[in-house]
């Protein structure tokens, strides 16, 4: 059943067309402060050192949250998230970007609850209504051992305890998606019969280009919106297809099915060895 899939996706440059970070700091004027400071801290502790600067600009949240609105996103995945959620799907986020511009953009698209779960970086507005953002992980107290993954999140890490919380809900298969390194760490841990869905020629393709055996998954990239509907919405076919036969025969009339993915609908290590790299 479509409710035993867990869709885990990764947000910026998966869901939105762009870095929400790097989004809000350019589009607020702090691109030049950003770059200078980048080489002296790590990536979320400067965005919180950023919010700062930002705030003491006279930059309101409210500033930030009309920015974030206006965040390239397509009406194609819009759309295909809406699709999955009514099918029956569980679908999560999983982010290294924070808590208020992920909900900020979904909420402002009308699919924030499409997803039960967001995992990212908590961050909350203090007194000053100024926006702080903290790491997932507090790595000033412990390390959490990836090589992978930033300081403040392993998203391999994540995807395991994520799966080991639902284990008493049953057997649930993930699908995970997405476009950095990272999102690698997370596919290294989904299982046989599961899927990674790359933005292809990313940095998460890249790394999968160069350890293709690492992923035990099928693999099916992206590289377009439309694509990424596609190989959504017949990813969840296949569930129900293997599944069940009846319902497979329903489900092809309520998800339309683009063939070309049916083609190339090939495991992890064929789709990453066709690759030159
Ligand atoms: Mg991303
Ligand atoms: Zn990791």
């Amino acid at each position: 059943m479509a409710n035993d899939v867990v869709f885990v996706f990764d947000f910026d440059k998966t869901i939105i067309d762009c870095d929400s970070d790097n989004w809000v700091v350019e589009e607020l004027g702090f691109n030049d402060l950003f770059t200078q400071l980048l080489p002296t801290m790590p990536w979320n502790s400067l965005m919180d050192r950023m919010m700062m600067e930002i705030h003491s600009q006279g930059k309101t949240i409210h500033d930030i949250a009309e920015c974030l609105k206006r965040a390239p996103i397509d009406p194609t995945i819009i759309s295909a998230i809406k699709s999955a959620h009514a099918f029956g799907c569980d679908l999560r986020i999983l982010s290294d970007a924070n808590a208020f511009f992920i909900e900020t953009v979904l909420k402002h698209h009308g699919i924030l609850d499409c997803f039960k779960e967001i995992k990212t970086n908590p961050s909350h507005i203090d007194g000053e209504g100024r926006l702080r953002i903290s790491p997932y992980h507090d790595f000033n107290s412990s390390s959490h051992g990836c090589k992978i993954c930033p300081p403040n999140m392993c998203k391999g890490a994540i995807l395991e305890r994520m799966r080991a919380s639902l284990s008493a809900e049953g057997k649930k298969r993930f699908v995970h998606a997405g476009d950095g390194t990272a999102d690698f760490c997370a596919g290294l841990k989904l299982e046989e019969g599961e899927y990674l869905l790359p933005r292809k020629d990313f940095p998460v393709w890249d790394v999968i280009c160069k350890n293709p055996m690492l992923i035990k998954a099928n693999i099916r990239e992206w590289s377009n919106w439309e694509e990424f509907e596609a190989v959504l919405l017949d990813t969840i076919n296949g569930f129900l297809f293997a599944d069940d036969s009846s319902t497979a025969a329903r489900a092809d009339q309520v998800i339309p099915v683009d063939c070309k993915f049916q083609q190339s609908s090939i495991s992890a290590r064929q789709s990453a060895l066709r690759v030159p790299h």
